[in-house]
């Protein structure tokens, strides 16, 4: 291969305009396993000090009017149209994606920010109406404080914008703590950002806080009692750690955590759509989504079928250089990644399955594989972040739902079908039992319009669309008295003695 990471985060680094200089902490870009650049790591005491200043720009952030806060977004958001190049394949370059999907990134987060915009004029609470006559009661939503933002590495910048955006409209300032595996694409953004923050009257030094490292840094975060809300996404097992640290000081966590994603392929489905389907949700970002196809759940009169086409189409995707166009398929993270995916691939033999494809092929690249199994077992119930897509049978709806729905998470689900009744009864209560549930398309590939987020142990979060900016504020019910008595709610009587 004649490209060289070094070389290419060069040019970019000029572009984005920084220099990532001396420190601890090496990012490897996976394409050649070259050192792209280094950081420092935040120390405990590091992170105590950043939030000390995100908690005194807060003082000064939360009132300013929101739709003011959404100007800032607004020139964040231009700012990243005039970077979105060198941004994406900075996200490419560090995280190995393809280069379509690291523009697709960035172009995720211009959206999120003009999303952002029109929500500073829409935050909103509602009127109730009261029992008490001459009374009014409302509901007020107000800014929370720092929300500190631990993020992964497989959307290194979209994830964290779609919390620091509507974090920023809500009057919240924002702590980051980028995944350690990805820290140039977080130092980028943080410079492009401050750059507009700088320009921006009333933005205050300490909006955004950069603290770069891994756990350590993010316990910090979890622990600090002027953290109200820890918004975290990645592994199951990091969630597990790390929400009971921040509910012992009765913090709120918003978590995004593992999924194991399924899809239903039922006899009415058009079998054209869904092959294609199929092979984005799998294969796509090497299946290194959180959204990722890992499960797929197929009739058994269209299944010799719709298998032998993929056995059919797996061995000409194309790997490699994710820059190259035409390459459908990047590397993989690192080659513990590598290792993770060879190990699930054996057990998944021991457990009975009949594996295609999945060899590694040097570096961190690895043919996806299909692996038939003839039972949800151990290893399917797991999320392994690699391109290993499970195939079982079902013969009736409930058989095919039951297996949709027997995992411990519940991110993302799909099911491929023409039948009215079929696709209702998925969307439906006694249906997909995750956050997301789609008909006639793959589990992955959301916008940014609706809420993101599951159940169950991907952790029960929200984010991005809809009403989540609402986890980013706290809510104040307001009663106010305009009469000249004052009624008790529920008729309760409580006269003083009259004098
Ligand atoms: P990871 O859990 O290894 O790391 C995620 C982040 O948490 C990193 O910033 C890491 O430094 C930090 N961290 C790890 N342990 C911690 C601890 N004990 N306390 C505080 N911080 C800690 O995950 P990853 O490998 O970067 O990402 C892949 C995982 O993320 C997959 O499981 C994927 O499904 C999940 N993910 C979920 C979503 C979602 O929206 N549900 C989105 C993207 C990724």
């Amino acid at each position: 291969m004649s490209f060289s990471s070094e070389a290419e985060a060069a040019r970019l680094f000029d572009r984005l305009g920084i220099t990532p200089g001396a420190g601890d902490l090496g990012s490897t870009s996976p394409i050649d396993g070259g050192l792209i650049g280094k950081v420092a790591t935040a120390s405990p005491a590091d992170v105590a000090a950043a939030v000390g200043r995100a908690q005194a720009a807060f003082q000064h952030w939360r009132m300013v009017p929101a739709p003011r806060r959404g100007e800032l977004v607004r020139r964040f958001g231009e700012a990243l149209r005039a970077h979105k190049e060198p941004l994406g394949r900075l996200v490419t370059l560090e995280c190995g994606k393809i280069l379509s999907e690291g523009l697709g990134e960035v172009q995720e987060m211009i959206d999120i920010c003009d999303f952002a915009v029109g929500l500073s004029r829409q935050l909103h609470g509602l009127t109730i109406a009261t029992e008490r006559r001459d009374h009014r009661m409302m509901e007020t939503w107000h800014p929370l404080g720092p929300v500190g933002v631990i993020s992964a590495f497989n959307f290194p910048v979209a994830v964290w914008a779609w919390n620091a955006c509507l974090a920023l409209v809500c009057g919240d300032t924002v702590v980051w703590k980028p995944s350690e595996k990805t820290p140039l694409c977080a130092a980028a953004v943080a410079a492009i950002f401050a750059g507009v923050a700088i320009e921006f009257e009333e933005a205050p030094e300490g909006l955004l806080e950069l603290v770069q490292g891994g756990r350590e840094a993010g316990e910090a975060l979890a622990d600090d009692p002027r953290v109200p809300l820890v918004s975290a996404t990645g592994s199951t097992r990091m969630g597990r750690a790390l929400a009971p640290r921040v509910a012992v000081r009765f913090g709120r966590t918003l978590l995004e955590l593992g999924g194991n994603n399924a899809m239903i392929v039922a006899p009415s489905a058009d079998l054209a759509l869904a092959e294609r389907a199929i092979a984005f949700a799998a294969v796509g970002t090497a299946g290194q989504r959180c959204t990722s196809l890992r499960r797929l759940i197929v009739h058994d009169d269209i299944y010799d079928h719709l298998v032998g086409r993929l056995k059919a189409i797996w061995p000409g995707l194309s790997i490699g250089n994710p820059f190259e166009s035409g390459t459908l398929v990047g590397p993989l993270i690192d080659e513990d990644a590598v290792a993770a995916m060879q190990a699930a691939l054996a057990r998944a033999k021991g457990q009975g399955g009949a594996i295609q494809g999945g060899e590694p092929i040097g570096g961190c690249y690895v043919r996806p594989a299909l692996a038939e199994m003839p039972a949800q077992s151990g290893v399917v119930i797991e999320e392994t972040f690699a391109p290993i897509l499970y195939i079982l049978r079902y013969r009736t709806l409930d058989e095919a739902i039951a297996l949709q729905n027997g995992v411990p998470q519940g991110l993302s689900s799909s099911i491929f079908t023409t039948d009215l009744r079929e696709a209702e009864t998925f969307l439906s209560a006694a249906g997909s039992d995750c956050g997301i549930a789609n008909v006639n398309l793959g589990p992955s590939g959301a916008e940014i319009g609706g809420a993101f987020g599951g159940e169950k142990e991907t952790g029960g979060g929200r984010e991005s669309g809809s009403d989540s900016w609402r986890a980013y504020m706290r809510r104040a019910t307001n009663v106010v008295n305009y009469g000249r008595d004052l009624p008790l709610a529920q008729g309760v009587d409580f006269d003083l003695p009259t004098e």
